[in-house]
């Protein structure tokens, strides 16, 4: 299967959350294809210097503003039509799940809404980022795109995997009966240059620890698993599927599955550190394992994730190291 390039020259490019950590480096392909790209954030959890270095670009503009309160229509950059609407907009740490629950319900169905009346307003390709999470606790094993998942709706947790679950269901009714052109991406654990030191997910906490000398926390007996994903191999597979036609849900991520503990002992190893790693208790409906089964994005999109893993950390370390000096 080959996707050839839809969106490149020419082609007016709206990213929700644009100033995040996985969307600033889509921006940064969609600005290399000559795509003019606006992205809009209201920083909850991204930061302006995520896209510092496009600030003076002829193609690209950053609004502030927040994608659930609808957008903001008489903008210059966003009254324009647009060719395609990706909606990354959403805090995505377990941290955020405590502290953000409400912001967290709005973005991933107010906004998710507004967007998709707007995708079909401009007759645009709307892709919207899901995740791994839409599985919950998973029962199968790897998670396959047809396994409904095993989600606690009322738990801590459930702000973000309903939400996630609720704009899959919005965008596939907007397919349905609207006729929009879209696709939903489900994203397993990323990681790579842009996360915050602070963020709560695994790899950033790991690896900030692990530079300042700390213990590394691992939560439970870090004998749960998540299946690692370095940010440019992601990136490729967003695009694959914004430039198809497919709707999807697909997932998007690697097979390489590890365990929180052999994690925390990579990062030790490759960061030279002396950090010992220390168990903690682990929050609840924390899921036991993850990995996506890829057979539909390489049959659909001709993915193939290439990034050896080691590879990806040293450069996250690498990224960590000048952010901490
Ligand atoms: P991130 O927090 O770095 O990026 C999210 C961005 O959205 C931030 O810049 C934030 O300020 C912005 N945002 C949040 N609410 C907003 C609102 N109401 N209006 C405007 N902007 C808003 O996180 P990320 O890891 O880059 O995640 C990007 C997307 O990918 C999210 O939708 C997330 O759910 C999804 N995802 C990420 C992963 C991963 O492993 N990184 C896994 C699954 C899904």
């Amino acid at each position: 299967m080959v996707v050839s390039q839809r969106f490149g020259e020419g082609h007016r490019v709206l990213v929700t959350g644009g100033a995040g950590f996985v969307p600033s480096h889509l921006i940064d392909v969609l600005i290399a294809r000559g795509c003019t790209v606006v992205a809009l954030d209201n920083f909850v959890t991204g930061s302006k210097e995520n896209v510092a270095h496009l600030a003076d670009h002829p193609r690209f503009t950053l609004v502030e503003a927040d994608a659930s309160e609808g957008l903001p229509a008489h903008h210059p950059a966003i009254a324009p039509r647009f060719d395609a609407i990706l909606h990354m907009a959403s805090p995505a740490s377990p941290k955020d799940f405590a502290t953000l629950p409400i912001e967290i319900l709005r973005v991933g169905s107010v906004a998710t809404l507004h967007l998709l009346d707007r995708a079909v307003a401009d007759g645009a390709r709307f892709l919207m980022a899901s995740t791994s999470e839409a599985y919950g606790d998973p029962q199968v094993h790897p998670q396959t795109e047809t396994y409904w998942g095993n989600v606690n709706p009322v738990g801590i947790r459930s702000v973000y995997d309903e939400a996630k679950r609720f704009s899959e269901a919005a965008t596939m009714a907007y397919h349905r009966h609207r006729g929009l052109d879209a696709g939903i991406v489900r994203i397993f654990n990323t990681y790579g240059p842009r996360m915050r030191p602070d963020d709560g997910r695994a790899i950033p906490t790991f690896i900030s620890q692990a530079l300042r000398g700390e213990p590394i926390t691992v939560h439970g007996t870090g004998a749960q698993t998540r299946s690692i994903c370095y940010v440019d191999d992601l990136v490729r597979g967003i695009l694959l599927l914004l430039d198809s036609t497919q709707s999807g849900p697909i997932n998007c991520g690697t097979e390489h599955e590890v365990t929180m503990r052999q994690l925390a002992e990579s990062i030790v190893e490759l960061t030279g550190s002396t950090s010992s790693v220390t168990y903690v208790t682990r929050t609840s409906d924390d899921p036991e394992m993850r990995r996506p089964d890829l057979t539909l994005a390489r049959t659909r999109l001709g993915y193939e994730p290439s990034i050896d893993p080691e590879e990806g950390l040293r450069r996250t370390i690498e990224y960590f190291r000048q952010r901490l000096e």
